[in-house]
């Protein structure tokens, strides 16, 4: 479904003749009251990534195919970071197809292997932040390849926090019987507060 131009044209009659500020609050108002297929549909619209498949932005492309997308990152942590996505527009990497996932993967695993062969790196980090509190800035899942050199100055370390056996077996508990089998899942609303409460992941 493609947001009508009529409808693009009745939110920028709402909008004109006011001033920036009073722009930005009359967008929140609007985006409030839009249903959520066309809530989605705009986000997609303004989505970076989508923007690189349809080609209206550009980028240094690796690898391309009719599911995935391989580019440079243009804020790399390293030379040679690359940044592969689904062709179609997902948010969370819990949200994306078993079989798209499972194809991610492969080309995610053939593009760190190039890396090895190609450019010479020592290894890689495979990393995907699902989520803003996870550091997720666009609203389209991206895994990030990462060739690594060493003393290249990147640190993925953390401090260990203490876990008593008790709270173990609690979270062993947790996350056992929230394991989805089956083709829907509950995406929390903390996660994102635009999702709908359940989302078809096949
Ligand atoms: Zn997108």
């Amino acid at each position: 479904m493609a947001l009508s131009e009529q409808r693009i044209a009745e939110i920028q009659e709402r909008l004109k003749d006011l001033s920036p500020e009073e722009q930005q609050q009359k967008l929140q108002e609007i985006l409030k009251e839009l249903p959520q297929d066309e809530l989605n549909e705009i986000t997609q619209q303004q989505c970076p990534f989508c923007g690189i498949v349809e080609k209206k932005i550009d980028a240094k492309t690796v690898y391309e195919d009719g599911i995935v997308m391989a580019v440079l990152d243009i804020n790399p942590a390293n030379k040679g970071h690359v940044i592969l996505f689904p062709k179609k527009h997902y948010q969370f990497l819990f949200q994306v197809s078993d079989t798209e996932v499972a194809y991610m993967f492969k080309m995610i695993n053939k593009i760190s292997l190039a890396m090895v062969n190609g450019l010479n790196a020592e290894g890689n980090n495979i990393f995907v932040a699902n989520g803003q509190i996870a550091g997720q800035n666009a609203s389209h899942v991206i895994v990030h390849i990462i060739p690594r050199y060493k003393d290249d100055g990147i640190d993925f370390k953390w401090d260990f926090k203490k876990v008593n056996d008790e709270e173990m077996l609690n979270l062993v508990s947790a996350i056992k019987k929230s394991i989805v089998t089956h083709k829907e899942v509950k995406v929390n609303k903390k996660t994102n507060s635009n999702h709908k409460e359940k989302e078809r992941i096949a």
